[in-house]
């Protein structure tokens, strides 16, 4: 049995790996694809003292650094159920069980696509998730928000700062973000709000060139030229296989306390899959480490 088995191999997984591997304890990694969402960025900018680098060199360096140390790395399986029974019992889709004496589930999370032709093309050539990654990129030109909650109109806000001018597409009658938000994006004089639209396609040649709505009113189409186009509608934990076994916020996420540890004794969480406040890679590592040290103390104590 494991000491420590890790779930998940993003940037959350492999930190939580190598912490608990450096404490010389028995440490598996699960991973569904060794690398998680870093494998489709492409430039990275804001993982500290790295000014440039792109998604799978960073995965590979990932990988490389966990495999210098005694990690048994399960990579391509997949997590079905996990269960408390004298240890924890991981049962993975091929139908192996793996046991351990404590659990660090880094399942990461998923941006939720809109699913109209262009999305996927142009994916890092101008369709981006995540501003705080991505808006530098567009410095001085025009981009669209698809989104208005919470995470599109925080998006749009920030945009707003580094970008020509944002348009904020809704797709209902009116914004669902909270009221300070929608006063702040109605007072920024470059961006402009359009509610009751359906993005029908987002085109371009080799990049983004502009993407065309319907107007659910009228249910006339109209285009808008643009360099960028950033998806806002929700992040998806990859947590739906836990079902109940460990407490999860209404958003999906799993609940963690500063240690890293969840409701269960000996179960641990990091990464984009918790309710962690910000997901970007280096906060994911920061919690991964938190989480292994949480688990290992857990281990000393018990
Ligand atoms: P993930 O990276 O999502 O990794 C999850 C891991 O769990 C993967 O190995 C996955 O295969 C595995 N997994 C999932 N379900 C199961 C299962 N049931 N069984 C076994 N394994 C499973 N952040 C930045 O800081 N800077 C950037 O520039 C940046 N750009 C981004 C660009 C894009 C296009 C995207 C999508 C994200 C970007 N992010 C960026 C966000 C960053 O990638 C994430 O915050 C970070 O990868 C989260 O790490 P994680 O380890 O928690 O989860």
């Amino acid at each position: 049995a494991f000491d420590v088995l890790v779930v998940g191999g993003g940037p959350a997984g492999a930190s939580a790996a190598i912490y608990a591997a450096r404490k010389g304890i028995r440490t598996g990694v699960v991973a569904e694809r060794f690398g998680g969402q870093v494998q489709d960025t492409m430039g990275i900018e804001n993982f500290i003292t790295t000014k440039y680098t792109e998604g799978p060199k960073l995965a590979a360096s990932l990988e490389e650094h966990v495999r210098d140390y005694e990690v048994d790395i399960m990579d391509s399986m997949r997590a079905k159920s996990l269960e408390k029974k004298d240890l924890f019992e991981l049962e993975l889709e091929n139908g192996a069980t793996l046991k351990s004496k404590t659990v660090v589930l880094s399942t990461g999370a998923r941006w939720r696509n809109i699913g109209v032709p262009g999305e996927a093309e142009f994916k890092n050539k101008g369709v981006a998730y995540c501003p705080h990654c991505d808006g530098p990129i567009f410095e001085g030109k025009d981009v669209a928000v698809i989104g208005g909650g919470n995470s599109g109109i925080e998006a749009a806000i920030d945009l707003a700062g580094i970008v020509k001018h944002v348009t904020v597409l809704e797709f209902l009658p009116e914004l669902k973000a909270d009221k300070v938000l929608q006063e702040r994006v109605y007072s920024l004089p470059n961006v402009t709000v359009i509610t009751n639209a359906r993005t029908s396609e987002i085109y371009g040649d080799q990049k983004v060139q502009g993407l065309r709505y319907v107007d659910r009113e009228t249910e006339e189409e109209h285009s808008i030229e643009l360099a960028g186009v950033f998806v806002q509608i929700g992040l998806v934990p990859n947590t739906e296989w836990l079902e109940d076994t460990v407490e999860r916020s209404k958003f999906g996420e799993i609940i963690v306390d500063k240690r890293g540890s969840t409701n269960i004794p000996g179960v641990f969480a990091a990464g984009d899959c918790t309710d962690s406040a910000y997901k970007q890679i280096i906060i994911s590592m920061g919690s991964g480490a938190t989480a292994a040290l949480g688990a290992f103390d857990h281990l000393i104590r018990n």
